[in-house]
Protein backbone atom coordinates (compact mmCIF):
# COMPACT_ATOMS: atom_id res chain seq x y z
CA UNK A 1 0.00 0.00 0.00
CA UNK A 2 2.82 2.00 1.20
CA UNK A 3 4.68 1.85 -1.80
CA UNK A 4 2.11 2.29 -4.21
CA UNK A 5 0.99 5.23 -2.87
CA UNK A 6 4.12 6.60 -3.24
CA UNK A 7 4.53 5.72 -6.73
CA UNK A 8 1.71 7.16 -7.58
CA UNK A 9 3.17 10.43 -5.69
CA UNK A 10 5.85 9.85 -8.10
CA UNK A 11 4.12 9.77 -11.13
CA UNK A 12 1.78 12.85 -10.56
CA UNK A 13 4.70 15.10 -10.16
CA UNK A 14 6.67 12.95 -13.26
CA UNK A 15 2.98 14.23 -14.84
CA UNK A 16 3.05 17.60 -13.77
CA UNK A 17 6.55 18.41 -14.40
CA UNK A 18 5.94 17.29 -18.25
CA UNK A 19 2.29 19.36 -19.02
CA UNK A 20 3.44 22.61 -17.47
CA UNK A 21 6.57 22.65 -19.99
CA UNK A 22 4.45 21.40 -22.65
CA UNK A 23 2.86 24.48 -25.10
CA UNK A 24 -0.92 24.85 -24.44
CA UNK A 25 -2.17 23.29 -27.62
CA UNK A 26 -0.30 20.35 -27.03
CA UNK A 27 -1.61 18.96 -24.12
CA UNK A 28 -4.50 16.42 -23.75
CA UNK A 29 -8.08 17.09 -23.84
CA UNK A 30 -10.55 14.66 -22.93
CA UNK A 31 -13.76 13.27 -24.46
CA UNK A 32 -16.09 10.85 -23.20
CA UNK A 33 -19.14 9.00 -25.35
CA UNK A 34 -21.82 7.49 -23.65
CA UNK A 35 -22.76 4.76 -25.18
CA UNK A 36 -24.93 1.35 -23.93
CA UNK A 37 -24.54 -2.59 -22.99
CA UNK A 38 -20.83 -3.68 -24.49
CA UNK A 39 -23.30 -6.45 -26.28
CA UNK A 40 -25.15 -3.53 -28.22
CA UNK A 41 -24.22 -1.58 -31.14
CA UNK A 42 -23.86 1.90 -29.51
CA UNK A 43 -20.86 0.87 -27.54
CA UNK A 44 -19.20 -0.30 -31.18
CA UNK A 45 -20.40 3.19 -32.67
CA UNK A 46 -18.55 5.07 -29.62
CA UNK A 47 -15.58 3.00 -29.94
CA UNK A 48 -14.80 3.24 -33.63
CA UNK A 49 -16.03 7.14 -33.66
CA UNK A 50 -13.33 7.01 -30.79
CA UNK A 51 -10.79 4.72 -32.90
CA UNK A 52 -11.02 6.95 -35.82
CA UNK A 53 -10.74 10.45 -33.89
CA UNK A 54 -7.85 8.80 -31.88
CA UNK A 55 -5.52 8.14 -35.08
CA UNK A 56 -4.55 11.84 -35.11
CA UNK A 57 -4.36 12.40 -31.43
CA UNK A 58 -0.61 12.86 -31.79
CA UNK A 59 -1.70 16.10 -34.23
CA UNK A 60 -4.96 17.50 -32.39
CA UNK A 61 -4.24 16.50 -28.65
CA UNK A 62 -7.85 15.14 -27.98
CA UNK A 63 -8.13 11.40 -26.49
CA UNK A 64 -11.52 10.06 -27.01
CA UNK A 65 -12.94 7.08 -24.57
CA UNK A 66 -15.99 5.54 -24.49
CA UNK A 67 -18.22 4.67 -21.01
CA UNK A 68 -20.63 1.57 -21.22
CA UNK A 69 -24.00 3.04 -20.15
CA UNK A 70 -27.92 2.40 -19.03
CA UNK A 71 -28.57 3.99 -22.61
CA UNK A 72 -30.30 6.98 -24.50
CA UNK A 73 -32.15 8.33 -21.50
CA UNK A 74 -28.99 8.18 -19.18
CA UNK A 75 -26.81 9.64 -21.90
CA UNK A 76 -28.76 12.22 -22.52
CA UNK A 77 -29.01 13.54 -18.82
CA UNK A 78 -25.55 13.06 -18.15
CA UNK A 79 -24.50 15.02 -21.30
CA UNK A 80 -27.00 17.93 -19.40
CA UNK A 81 -25.11 17.55 -16.53
CA UNK A 82 -21.68 17.89 -18.03
CA UNK A 83 -20.50 14.86 -17.41
CA UNK A 84 -20.25 13.43 -20.66
CA UNK A 85 -19.11 14.66 -23.95
CA UNK A 86 -20.81 12.88 -26.66
CA UNK A 87 -23.79 10.28 -26.42
CA UNK A 88 -25.43 7.74 -28.53
CA UNK A 89 -29.32 8.16 -27.94
CA UNK A 90 -32.32 6.69 -30.15
CA UNK A 91 -33.75 9.49 -32.13
CA UNK A 92 -37.22 9.13 -30.48
CA UNK A 93 -35.40 9.84 -26.87
CA UNK A 94 -33.52 12.95 -28.58
CA UNK A 95 -36.85 14.40 -29.81
CA UNK A 96 -38.68 13.82 -26.17
CA UNK A 97 -35.49 15.67 -24.89
CA UNK A 98 -35.51 18.59 -26.75
CA UNK A 99 -39.33 19.28 -26.49
CA UNK A 100 -39.37 18.39 -22.39
CA UNK A 101 -41.87 15.05 -23.38
CA UNK A 102 -42.89 11.77 -21.77
CA UNK A 103 -39.49 10.91 -19.39
CA UNK A 104 -37.99 14.71 -20.56
CA UNK A 105 -41.53 16.02 -18.54
CA UNK A 106 -40.17 17.09 -15.58
CA UNK A 107 -36.98 18.32 -16.71
CA UNK A 108 -38.24 20.35 -19.44
CA UNK A 109 -37.05 21.00 -22.97
CA UNK A 110 -33.20 20.61 -23.43
CA UNK A 111 -31.97 23.80 -25.13
CA UNK A 112 -28.40 22.82 -24.80
CA UNK A 113 -28.79 19.20 -26.46
CA UNK A 114 -27.44 19.06 -30.08
CA UNK A 115 -27.51 16.91 -32.60
CA UNK A 116 -24.10 15.58 -34.28
CA UNK A 117 -25.18 13.05 -36.76
CA UNK A 118 -27.95 10.44 -37.18
CA UNK A 119 -26.03 6.25 -37.04
CA UNK A 120 -27.71 3.18 -37.61
CA UNK A 121 -31.44 2.37 -38.16
CA UNK A 122 -33.00 0.48 -34.46
CA UNK A 123 -35.79 -1.54 -35.01
CA UNK A 124 -37.77 -2.33 -31.90
CA UNK A 125 -36.91 -5.60 -31.30
CA UNK A 126 -38.68 -8.54 -29.23
CA UNK A 127 -36.95 -11.99 -28.89
CA UNK A 128 -38.96 -14.41 -26.81
CA UNK A 129 -38.22 -17.81 -26.03
CA UNK A 130 -38.88 -20.90 -28.30
CA UNK A 131 -41.29 -22.50 -26.05
CA UNK A 132 -43.09 -19.54 -24.73
CA UNK A 133 -45.43 -19.57 -28.33
CA UNK A 134 -45.07 -16.03 -28.39
CA UNK A 135 -46.05 -15.04 -32.38
CA UNK A 136 -47.08 -11.35 -31.91
CA UNK A 137 -46.88 -8.47 -29.32
CA UNK A 138 -50.21 -9.30 -27.59
CA UNK A 139 -49.34 -12.88 -26.68
CA UNK A 140 -46.69 -11.59 -24.03
CA UNK A 141 -49.85 -10.71 -22.10
CA UNK A 142 -49.13 -13.11 -19.19
CA UNK A 143 -45.76 -13.82 -19.29
CA UNK A 144 -42.39 -12.94 -17.80
CA UNK A 145 -41.51 -9.73 -20.42
CA UNK A 146 -37.82 -7.92 -19.05
CA UNK A 147 -39.32 -4.27 -20.43
CA UNK A 148 -35.82 -2.50 -20.02
CA UNK A 149 -33.96 -1.21 -17.72
CA UNK A 150 -35.26 2.96 -16.97
CA UNK A 151 -32.94 4.83 -18.36
CA UNK A 152 -32.59 2.86 -21.52
CA UNK A 153 -34.11 3.81 -24.99
CA UNK A 154 -36.19 0.40 -25.19
CA UNK A 155 -37.70 1.12 -21.92
CA UNK A 156 -38.50 4.80 -23.24
CA UNK A 157 -40.03 3.57 -26.33
CA UNK A 158 -42.30 0.63 -24.57
CA UNK A 159 -43.32 3.62 -22.41
CA UNK A 160 -44.64 4.78 -25.82
CA UNK A 161 -45.79 1.04 -27.12
CA UNK A 162 -47.78 -0.38 -24.48
CA UNK A 163 -50.66 2.64 -24.61
CA UNK A 164 -50.83 2.49 -28.03
CA UNK A 165 -51.79 -1.33 -27.63
CA UNK A 166 -53.87 -0.99 -24.76
CA UNK A 167 -51.50 -2.39 -22.64
CA UNK A 168 -49.57 -1.55 -19.62
CA UNK A 169 -46.86 -3.26 -17.37
CA UNK A 170 -48.91 -5.24 -15.29
CA UNK A 171 -50.64 -7.10 -17.95
CA UNK A 172 -47.18 -9.04 -17.81
CA UNK A 173 -46.57 -11.79 -14.76
CA UNK A 174 -43.12 -10.09 -14.28
CA UNK A 175 -42.43 -6.97 -16.02
CA UNK A 176 -38.39 -7.15 -15.36
CA UNK A 177 -35.45 -4.83 -15.86
CA UNK A 178 -32.70 -5.84 -16.87
CA UNK A 179 -29.94 -4.14 -18.30
CA UNK A 180 -29.28 -5.21 -22.24
CA UNK A 181 -26.27 -7.10 -21.20
CA UNK A 182 -28.48 -9.23 -18.68
CA UNK A 183 -31.72 -10.21 -20.74
CA UNK A 184 -29.66 -12.62 -23.08
CA UNK A 185 -28.65 -15.20 -20.65
CA UNK A 186 -31.92 -14.98 -18.64
CA UNK A 187 -33.87 -15.70 -21.67
CA UNK A 188 -31.61 -19.06 -22.18
CA UNK A 189 -31.88 -19.65 -18.60
CA UNK A 190 -35.63 -19.65 -18.60
CA UNK A 191 -35.84 -16.44 -16.22
CA UNK A 192 -37.86 -14.65 -18.47
CA UNK A 193 -40.08 -15.51 -21.68
CA UNK A 194 -38.94 -12.43 -23.78
CA UNK A 195 -37.53 -9.25 -23.86
CA UNK A 196 -37.40 -5.81 -25.69
CA UNK A 197 -34.20 -4.14 -27.31
CA UNK A 198 -34.34 -1.34 -29.47
CA UNK A 199 -30.71 -1.92 -31.28
CA UNK A 200 -28.99 -1.88 -34.54
CA UNK A 201 -28.50 -5.32 -36.82
CA UNK A 202 -27.00 -7.35 -36.58
CA UNK A 203 -26.17 -7.35 -33.13
CA UNK A 204 -24.32 -9.80 -30.83
CA UNK A 205 -26.96 -9.10 -28.16
CA UNK A 206 -29.88 -10.95 -30.38
CA UNK A 207 -27.05 -13.62 -32.44
CA UNK A 208 -26.00 -14.76 -29.05
CA UNK A 209 -29.59 -16.28 -27.60
CA UNK A 210 -30.69 -16.86 -31.41
CA UNK A 211 -27.82 -19.53 -31.66
CA UNK A 212 -27.27 -20.39 -28.13
CA UNK A 213 -31.22 -21.78 -27.22
CA UNK A 214 -33.13 -20.83 -30.60
CA UNK A 215 -34.86 -17.89 -29.40
CA UNK A 216 -37.74 -16.34 -32.10
CA UNK A 217 -38.19 -12.77 -32.79
CA UNK A 218 -41.74 -11.72 -32.66
CA UNK A 219 -44.07 -9.59 -35.21
CA UNK A 220 -44.92 -5.80 -33.61
CA UNK A 221 -47.92 -4.78 -36.33
CA UNK A 222 -51.67 -4.07 -36.31
CA UNK A 223 -53.65 -1.02 -36.23
CA UNK A 224 -52.23 0.17 -32.66
CA UNK A 225 -49.11 0.28 -34.66
CA UNK A 226 -49.87 1.80 -37.77
CA UNK A 227 -51.35 4.20 -35.40
CA UNK A 228 -48.01 5.34 -33.98
CA UNK A 229 -46.26 5.61 -36.71
CA UNK A 230 -48.78 7.82 -37.92
CA UNK A 231 -48.83 10.09 -34.83
CA UNK A 232 -45.23 10.11 -34.07
CA UNK A 233 -42.59 12.24 -36.90
CA UNK A 234 -40.04 9.35 -35.51
CA UNK A 235 -41.31 6.27 -35.78
CA UNK A 236 -41.26 4.57 -38.97
CA UNK A 237 -41.64 0.79 -40.17
CA UNK A 238 -39.31 -1.48 -40.08
CA UNK A 239 -38.31 -5.26 -41.21
CA UNK A 240 -35.83 -7.39 -39.95
CA UNK A 241 -34.39 -9.98 -43.08
CA UNK A 242 -34.84 -14.11 -43.33
CA UNK A 243 -31.77 -15.69 -41.69
CA UNK A 244 -30.15 -12.52 -40.52
CA UNK A 245 -29.64 -14.83 -37.31
CA UNK A 246 -29.95 -18.36 -36.38
CA UNK A 247 -33.20 -20.07 -36.29
CA UNK A 248 -35.31 -17.27 -37.40
CA UNK A 249 -35.57 -17.76 -41.45
CA UNK A 250 -38.61 -15.35 -41.78
CA UNK A 251 -38.73 -12.03 -42.51
CA UNK A 252 -39.74 -10.15 -39.04
CA UNK A 253 -42.01 -6.63 -39.69
CA UNK A 254 -41.56 -4.31 -36.63
CA UNK A 255 -41.32 -0.49 -36.43
CA UNK A 256 -38.24 1.67 -35.40
CA UNK A 257 -36.37 4.57 -35.09
CA UNK A 258 -32.83 5.75 -35.80
CA UNK A 259 -29.56 6.09 -33.09
CA UNK A 260 -27.83 9.28 -33.18
CA UNK A 261 -25.14 10.87 -32.23
CA UNK A 262 -25.85 13.85 -30.22
CA UNK A 263 -23.54 16.27 -27.84
CA UNK A 264 -24.42 19.91 -25.87
CA UNK A 265 -23.47 23.63 -26.60
CA UNK A 266 -21.06 23.82 -23.75
CA UNK A 267 -18.73 21.44 -25.78
CA UNK A 268 -16.12 23.63 -27.88
CA UNK A 269 -17.07 23.88 -32.13
CA UNK A 270 -13.18 22.69 -32.25
CA UNK A 271 -13.51 19.66 -30.38
CA UNK A 272 -16.92 18.51 -32.28
CA UNK A 273 -15.60 19.30 -35.98
CA UNK A 274 -12.04 17.04 -35.19
CA UNK A 275 -15.01 14.49 -34.79
CA UNK A 276 -16.84 14.94 -37.37
CA UNK A 277 -14.31 15.17 -39.62
CA UNK A 278 -12.49 11.99 -38.26
CA UNK A 279 -15.71 9.83 -38.94
CA UNK A 280 -16.58 11.62 -42.48
CA UNK A 281 -12.76 11.70 -43.58
CA UNK A 282 -12.51 8.00 -42.95
CA UNK A 283 -16.08 6.80 -43.86
CA UNK A 284 -15.23 3.68 -45.77
CA UNK A 285 -13.30 2.74 -42.73
CA UNK A 286 -16.45 3.88 -40.56
CA UNK A 287 -18.60 2.05 -42.39
CA UNK A 288 -16.11 -1.29 -42.12
CA UNK A 289 -16.38 -1.34 -37.84
CA UNK A 290 -19.79 -2.78 -37.32
CA UNK A 291 -21.83 -4.72 -40.16
CA UNK A 292 -24.91 -2.60 -38.61
CA UNK A 293 -22.90 0.93 -40.57
CA UNK A 294 -22.56 -0.91 -43.89
CA UNK A 295 -25.29 0.80 -45.63
CA UNK A 296 -25.09 4.17 -43.84
CA UNK A 297 -24.70 7.43 -46.51
CA UNK A 298 -23.72 10.84 -44.93
CA UNK A 299 -26.40 12.86 -46.98
CA UNK A 300 -28.87 10.87 -44.50
CA UNK A 301 -26.69 11.02 -41.40
CA UNK A 302 -27.21 14.83 -41.61
CA UNK A 303 -30.33 14.91 -41.66
CA UNK A 304 -32.29 11.99 -40.34
CA UNK A 305 -33.55 11.00 -36.88
CA UNK A 306 -32.27 14.96 -35.78
CA UNK A 307 -34.19 17.04 -34.07
CA UNK A 308 -31.92 18.59 -31.88
CA UNK A 309 -29.98 21.44 -33.80
CA UNK A 310 -26.92 20.72 -35.23
CA UNK A 311 -23.79 21.05 -33.34
CA UNK A 312 -21.87 24.64 -34.75
CA UNK A 313 -18.92 22.56 -35.05
CA UNK A 314 -20.39 19.58 -37.26
CA UNK A 315 -22.36 22.39 -39.31
CA UNK A 316 -18.46 23.86 -40.25
CA UNK A 317 -18.01 20.49 -41.54
CA UNK A 318 -20.87 19.94 -43.38
CA UNK A 319 -20.54 23.19 -45.00
CA UNK A 320 -16.82 22.73 -45.83
CA UNK A 321 -18.29 19.33 -47.79
CA UNK A 322 -20.51 20.96 -49.44
CA UNK A 323 -23.50 19.01 -47.91
CA UNK A 324 -25.11 22.05 -46.34
N1 LIG B 1 -31.18 1.73 -28.14
C1 LIG B 1 -30.61 1.32 -26.89
C2 LIG B 1 -30.76 2.43 -25.87
O1 LIG B 1 -31.02 3.53 -26.23
C3 LIG B 1 -29.15 0.94 -26.98
C4 LIG B 1 -28.81 0.06 -28.15
C5 LIG B 1 -27.34 -0.26 -28.27
O2 LIG B 1 -26.61 -0.19 -27.29
O3 LIG B 1 -26.94 -0.58 -29.40
O4 LIG B 1 -30.62 2.24 -24.71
Amino acid sequence: MKKFASLTAVAVLALSASLTSLPVQAQNKFVTIGTGGVTGVYYAAGGSICRLMNKDRAKHGVRCSVESTGGSVYNINTIKAGELDFGVAQSDVQYNAVKGLVQFKDAGADKDLRAVFSIHPEPMTVLSRKEANINKFEDLKGKRFNVGNPGSGQRATMDMLLPALNMKLTDFSLASELKADEHGAALCDNKIDAFAYVVGHPSANIQDPTTTCGAKLVNITGPGIDKLIAQYPYFAVATLPGGLYANNPNPVKTFGVVASFVSSSKVPADVVYLMVKAVFDNFDDFKKLHPAFANLDPKDMIKNGLSAPLHDGAVKYYKEKGWM
